[in-house]
């Protein structure tokens, strides 16, 4: 019996009590079905559950984690990244993952207590690693231009006296809006519009996942190299999109594009919502309608996740038109429900505005 049992089966029941200890729930029937609840013995059968904040996440982690993984984007379609606020719906996802995948760089911080909630869960911020880890370029430079627009400050409103409490007044050559959103040394969170640096948070999870199952590590290992090799080609098809361009300025809604303009060698001309979610002041707008007059850009765009009041307003200003950029995603309205589909509908948004 010792022989039978002794060996790999005992080494089997340890994995299923640490998988079950690490809140990982058996099963590899829709969520509803009762029949999952026994464990089959085969190790393949559990069921990775992973929970993200952002939908690219999401699909990056589905791709390393392979079909069998249950993934769940916390965040609800048409919700603000920078924003959101979770309600006890969002904390049951986070109770049943064994791993929790967030942005970090304090894009998503209304995290934290989620993760707090499930003490056996592995919170892993990609881009503090990828930025501990050296991978992440200063982009600054891009949005030099945007920057240059004196902004309302962070108590903004329609009320232009409101300028007078803006403490930076007489310093114009200070980037002032940099890190109201960003890092702690104002990093920017935005890198997974780089595919390449796509690519480095892909091979990233795959390690953190081998590290938390590392009887699957050869998998995540070979499903991530294989998705690789796919943002590889999304990279080589959006550089081929964007070298025939007739300019290589645009400008954006939030300031989500530095990382990809600085990889394809444009500029951010002006960023129309300095503070992501908070609708910019009468001055900023006009700076924004004086940059874009100046550098004869008729395209303005507007995200799904903001209003488009005052892309509306600019648009009109400058007699051009409000066309859509999506650089966190939407769940539900394909092709920008996958990070390449998003990708592809932006570099081709993009591409368009360039070429006008
Ligand atoms: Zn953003």
């Amino acid at each position: 019996m010792r022989d039978k049992f002794g060996g790999q089966g005992a080494r089997l029941a340890r994995q299923i009590f640490a998988l079950l200890a690490s809140g990982v729930i058996f099963g590899c029937a829709p969520a509803g079905d009762s029949s999952n609840a026994t464990p089959t013995g085969d190790e393949t059968s559990a069921t990775l559950r992973i929970a993200t904040t952002t939908l690219p996440l999401a699909d990056w982690a589905q791709q390393v984690a392979g079909p069998g993984a249950k993934v769940t984007c916390i965040l609800p379609s048409g919700a603000n990244a920078h924003t959101f606020e979770p309600s006890p719906r969002e904390m049951r996802t986070v109770a049943e993952a064994s791993m929790l995948l967030r942005i970090g760089l304090h894009l998503d911080d209304w995290s934290d207590g989620l993760a707090s909630a499930n003490r056996e869960i592995k919170s892993i911020a990609v881009g503090d690693l990828m930025r501990t880890n050296g991978l992440l370029p200063d982009v600054t430079s891009v949005t030099i231009a945007a920057t240059s627009i004196e902004p309302d400050g962070i108590e903004a409103t329609h009320d232009l006296d409101n300028e007078k409490d803006q403490s930076h007044d007489d310093d114009h050559d200070e980037v002032h809006d940099h890190d109201h959103d960003h890092g702690d040394d104002g990093t920017d969170p935005h890198f997974w519009l780089d595919p390449l640096l796509a690519r480095e948070a892909v091979t990233l999870i795959a390690e953190q996942l081998a590290l938390v199952h590392p009887e699957q590590a050869a998998t995540f290992r070979a499903n991530a190299e294989a998705y690789n090799a796919r943002l590889r080609s999304l990279h080589e098809d959006i550089q081929t999109t964007l070298s025939t361009t007739a300019r290589h300025d645009f400008a954006t809604f939030h300031n989500a594009f530095a990382y990809y303009a600085s990889r394809y060698g444009l500029q951010i001309a002006a960023v129309i919502e300095e503070y992501p979610g908070k609708e910019p002041g009468d001055r900023y707008l006009r700076g924004v309608v004086e940059k874009l007059r100046a550098a004869g850009i008729r395209s303005v765009f507007a995200e799904p996740q903001f209003s488009r009041r005052a892309a509306e307003i600019i648009a009109r200003e400058i007699g051009g038109q409000v066309a859509m950029l999506d650089p966190h995603g939407t769940a539900d309205a394909p092709p920008r429900d996958t990070y390449i589909g998003m990708m592809t509908f932006n570099t081709e948004a993009i591409a368009k505005a360039l070429n006008e």
